[in-house]
């Protein structure tokens, strides 16, 4: 039984906080011995499963690969293609919560979720799990190219 009731993708303000935690949680698993940049995203699918991922560096810097295209590779893998909302939550070890930036998915990672949003695919950018902002995917891709672009 999950405990998001995904409704419309709007959440309640705990189960953004529970999205918010588990994307924190899988920060701290982050490989990122390069940048010591490390970022946790939390994905939560229309059918009330999360998924989460974190940035993956390599010593041949090109090869990593983002916390956020982490979690969707792990939906997929699941059978889960339709995502309801991310949680991204990103900052060097030691950032204090006040000193923290927000850390928005990259062009690549909007793009990869677009593919896969379902309806208005909600993003919480996180500082912590009562500090965050909340965007629309299709606002952050903006006229975003999308499977119904092949439609046509
Ligand atoms: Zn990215």
């Amino acid at each position: 039984m999950s405990e998001f009731q995904v409704r419309n993708n709007e959440l309640s303000e705990l189960e953004v906080q529970t999205l918010i935690a588990a994307a924190i949680a899988a920060r701290d698993k982050a490989y990122a011995p390069y940048s010591e940049f490390k970022v946790g995203a939390a994905l939560l699918c229309s059918d009330g499963r999360v998924f989460s991922g974190c940035n993956v560096e390599n010593a041949a810097y090109g090869a990593g690969i983002c916390a956020e295209r982490g979690a969707a590779m792990q939906a997929v893998a699941e059978g889960a293609q339709e995502f309801s909302a991310i949680a991204v939550a990103g900052w060097k070890d030691g950032r204090a919560e006040q000193d923290r930036g927000l850390a928005y998915p990259c062009g690549i990672c909007r793009q990869f979720l677009n593919e896969f949003s379902a309806g208005h695919m909600k993003v919480y950018v996180a500082r912590s799990i009562t500090d965050y902002e909340k965007n629309d995917l299709s606002t952050l891709l903006l006229h975003g190219f999308g499977p119904k672009n092949l439609e046509v």
